[in-house]
C-alpha cells in the first residue's frame, strides 16, 4: 500500500465502508492517472462536475491568472470583484427570464439553504414542500427536504415544517398551500436514477405554486451546464421556477453554488433583516473566473457543447440497453442510469470496470443502478472506446 493510501485511511475522515479509493496522480479530459500509470476513464465527471473535462487548459490559465492578480478580498458582497461580477452578468444571460440576480455560495448546499431562507423571507410563510427520493445536500436545512429517511432519522430533529410529495403525482399537487413558502425539486431526480415527470406534472406544479403564491424553487445542481442537452433541465420542462439553484459544474472543477433569482426578489435579503444570508468564501474570484472560463468552453463560441449531449448520450444507450445484464436504461443529454438486476450485479460489475480502467458510480437511491455521465467533451472516438469497456465488463460478470 502507498504512503498516500495509508494515510487517506488513517488521517482523512471517511464516509463509508468502502469508498472508491482510486488513488489519483494526474487527471486531463476525460482520464484519471494513477502513480502508477494506469489509466482510468472517467464515466463520472466527478459526479456531473466536470463537463468541460479535467484540467481544461482554458480553466487552469483562468485559476493561474485570477490566483496571481487577487484571491480572497473580503466576505461575499461587500466589493466589486470584476471575475464574480463577469460570471454573474454571463449566467444571467443564460436563465429563463427575469432570473437576473445571482447569489454566489461555496456549495450546492449552502445555496440550498439561502434559496429556503430566500422563500421564507419573501412569502413570511415557513412551510417547505419537497419530493420524495430528491437529494438537496447535507447540511441541516437541505437534509431535512431529503425525500429518503434512511439517510436522515439519526440526525433528527430536523426542519420542522417540511412536507414531502410524491413526483409526478398530480394528485399530490393539492398539498401545496397558501402555507407553503417554497416548493422545491430536482425536476430530473437524479439520485434516484434519472427519473423524469410528464410535461403536464411541471405545467400544473408551476400553475399551482402561482395560484397560492409559494415560489418554485428547481434544483439544478447536477442537471445544468449542459449535462442533460439544454443549458437547464429547467427549459425541457418548459416551466419557469421563481429560483434557481446550481453548483458542481458551476465551479469547472472548482467549489462553487449559487441560487439565482429575480433581483426584485434577491433584494429581500438586504433588509428584515440586513445580511439575510452571510457567507465568506461564497463567490470565491478563483472559482468565479474558473466557472466562467469553463462555461465560455461549453458554449463554444455561439455552438453550445451540449448540443451533441443527446446524440452522444444514445450512443451509449443504443450500445448497452441491448445487454442480456441490462434490465433497463433511462437518459438525458449525456446522463445515462443504467439498470442492473441487483446491487450485488452492480458491485460485480464494479470490479470488472475498475480492472478494465471506467469509472463509474451508482446513484444514492438506486443501488442496482449505475450512472454514465462522462465529460461533455468526450469525443466520439473516446464514447467507442469507453462503450467497448463497458460491454467487455458486462460479458466478463
Ligand atoms: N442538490 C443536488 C441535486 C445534488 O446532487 C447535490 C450534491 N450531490 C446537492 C444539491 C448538494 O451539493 P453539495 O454537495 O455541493 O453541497
Amino acid at each position: 500500500m502507498s504512503l498516500d493510501r495509508e494515510l487517506f485511511y488513517r488521517h482523512v475522515a471517511q464516509t463509508s465502508d468502502a469508498p472508491i479509493g482510486i488513488e489519483v496522480a494526474r487527471a486531463e479530459g476525460i482520464y484519471m492517472y494513477t502513480p502508477e500509470g494506469k489509466r482510468y476513464i472517467d464515466l463520472i465527471s466527478g459526479v456531473t462536475v466536470s463537463n468541460v473535462g479535467h484540467s481544461h487548459p482554458a480553466v487552469v490559465e483562468a485559476v493561474s491568472r485570477q490566483a496571481a492578480r487577487y484571491m480572497h478580498l473580503m466576505v461575499y458582497g461587500e466589493y466589486v470583484e470584476a471575475p464574480q461580477v463577469r460570471y454573474a452578468q454571463l449566467l444571467s444571460s443564460l436563465m429563463p427570464e427575469g432570473l437576473d440576480n445571482v447569489y454566489f455560495t461555496n456549495s450546492g448546499s449552502e445555496a440550498v439553504e439561502g434559496a429556503l431562507k430566500l422563500a421564507k423571507r419573501h412569502t413570511g410563510r415557513s412551510e417547505t414542500v419537497c419530493m420524495r427520493n430528491a437529494y438537496h445536500g447535507s447540511t441541516h436545512g437541505a437534509l431535512s427536504l431529503m425525500g429518503n429517511e434512511s439517510f436522515r432519522y439519526a440526525f433528527r430533529p430536523l426542519l420542522p415544517d417540511v412536507r414531502a410529495i410524491r413526483f409526478g403525482c398530480e394528485a399530490d399537487l393539492d398539498l401545496i398551500t397558501q402555507r407553503t413558502a417554497c416548493v422545491i425539486l430536482d425536476p430530473l431526480q437524479c439520485e434516484n436514477g434519472l427519473v423524469k415527470a410528464s410535461s403536464s406534472y411541471y405545467a400544473q406544479l408551476r400553475q399551482r405554486c402561482t395560484e397560492v403564491g409559494a415560489l418554485l424553487v428547481f434544483d439544478e445542481v447536477q442537471t445544468a451546464f449542459g449535462r442533460t442537452g439544454s443549458m437547464l433541465y429547467a427549459e425541457q420542462t418548459e416551466v419557469v421556477p421563481d429560483i434557481v439553484v446550481l453548483a458542481k459544474a458551476l465551479g469547472g472543477g472548482m467549489p462553487l453554488g449559487a441560487f439565482i433569482a429575480p433581483t426584485a426578489l434577491m433584494r429581500d435579503f438586504t433588509t428584515n433583516p440586513p445580511l439575510g444570508h452571510i457567507t465568506t468564501f461564497g463567490g470565491h474570484p478563483v472559482s468565479c473566473a474558473a466557472g466562467k472560463a469553463a462555461l465560455e468552453v461549453l458554449l463554444n463560441g455561439g455552438s453550445p457543447l451540449w448540443h451533441e449531449a443527446q446524440r452522444k448520450g444514445n450512443l451509449y444507450v443504443d450500445a448497452l440497453q441491448k445487454h442480456p445484464c441490462v434490465r433497463a436504461v433511462r437518459s438525458a443529454g449525456l446522463f445515462v442510469a443504467v439498470d442492473l438486476e441487483s446491487e450485488e450485479t452492480y458491485w460485480r460489475l464494479l470490479d470488472r470496470m475498475r480492472v478494465n480502467g471506467l469509472v463509474t458510480d451508482s446513484f444514492l437511491y438506486k443501488l442496482n443502478s449505475f450512472r454514465i455521465a462522462p465529460p461533455l467533451t468526450i469525443s466520439d472516438e473516446q464514447i467507442a472506446e469507453s462503450i467497448e469497456l463497458l460491454l467487455r465488463s458486462l460479458d466478463e460478470m
